[in-house]
């Protein structure tokens, strides 16, 4: 069992920290709020006074934060204080540009460093069934591979320095524009008086068929635990999706990469959340698709 420091204990990085408590690591964490630090404590981890007092000791650091900036800023104030060798990954969702600083950062001080982003929401976080999209050398990623499982159920080595940041937006880009697309058959279907159990019938075992649909389908009936049986509470919350659809434009446009409709759905996901809706799950998109009509 390793000594781990975790930063970050938000919606996703508290309950992450207490699952490597209870595989059985000696944890220690860290965040700016009092109130998650209490409940990391609670959940039996040990708690820091700062960053950089988490990683004295530390065989494996993991950040989990909002964006790069804090990412840069927390890897800069650690990295220098951290023991030769010592293991750091990130598992934010951030800009690939500011994760590959960061690992160059880490790399200069003779660390070993992975960048991997999550998919699989709070409920994953919480039952340990997040995947984790992983960037770093073959060395560092096999180091990280045992903490990470400890947290999820599928870890995939997605290539070097970023690539799991590149693996996390891509994969939210055909999110954000799929469930538009299912937003916009039933908003149709509806208006062509067709049941939403009927298109769900046809769709999810014809060539419609995709997780937008099946797992999380944006109408009440037909997938029980989508949130549209629960007044559309998240679940992943809208601005976020707008979060992931403009590090997918940022990349794009510093890549060269043309991506009209993944523009396109970071117009629409951003018109929600300036309408007031950005709590909203990102599936209640369809309200706004609804909202359309007739303007
Ligand atoms: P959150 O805002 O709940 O948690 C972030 C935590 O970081 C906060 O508790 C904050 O106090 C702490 N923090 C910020 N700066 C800090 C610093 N300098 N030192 C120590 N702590 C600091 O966010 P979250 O929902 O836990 O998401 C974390 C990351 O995971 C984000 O990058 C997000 O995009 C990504 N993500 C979230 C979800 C989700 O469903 N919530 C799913 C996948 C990925």
């Amino acid at each position: 069992m390793a000594n781990i420091a975790f930063i970050g204990l938000g919606n996703m990085g508290g309950p992450m920290a207490a699952n490597l408590v209870k595989a059985g690591h000696k944890v220690t964490a860290f965040d700016l709020v009092a109130a998650s630090r209490d409940q990391a404590k609670a959940d039996g981890a040990a708690i820091a006074e700062s960053s950089v007092a988490s990683v004295k000791g530390a065989d494996v650091v993991v950040t989990m934060l909002p964006a790069g900036k804090h990412v840069l800023s927390v890897w800069s104030e650690v990295v220098p204080v951290m023991a030769k060798g010592t293991l750091i990954i990130d598992c934010s969702t951030i800009d690939v540009e500011s994760a590959k600083q960061a690992h160059a950062l880490a790399a200069k001080a003779g660390m070993l460093s992975v960048d991997a982003p999550v998919s699989g929401g709070t409920g994953g976080a919480k039952g340990a069934t997040l995947t984790f999209m992983c960037g770093g050398e073959e060395k560092a990623f096999a180091a990280a591979k045992p903490a990470l499982e400890n947290m999820g159920k599928k870890i995939v080595h997605c290539g070097g320095a970023g690539a799991g940041q590149a693996a996390k937006i891509c994969n939210n880009m055909i999110l954000g524009i799929s469930m538009i697309g299912v937003g916009e058959a039933f908003a149709l279907a509806e208006k062509l008086g067709l049941s939403h159990q009927a298109l769900f019938d046809v769709a999810s075992t014809s060539s419609g068929q995709c997780w937008a649909l099946t797992s999380y389908c944006p109408v009440p009936g037909p997938v029980p635990a989508s949130p549209a049986n629960n007044g559309y509470k998240p679940g992943f919350a809208s601005n976020l999706m707008v979060k992931d659809l403009t590090l997918a434009q940022d990349a794009a446009n510093a890549a060269g990469a043309v991506t009209p409709l993944g523009r396109h759905a970071q117009e629409i996901y951003k018109a929600f959340d300036a309408a007031g809706h950005g709590g909203v799950d990102f599936s209640g998109i369809i309200q706004h698709v609804r909202s359309l009509a007739g303007k």
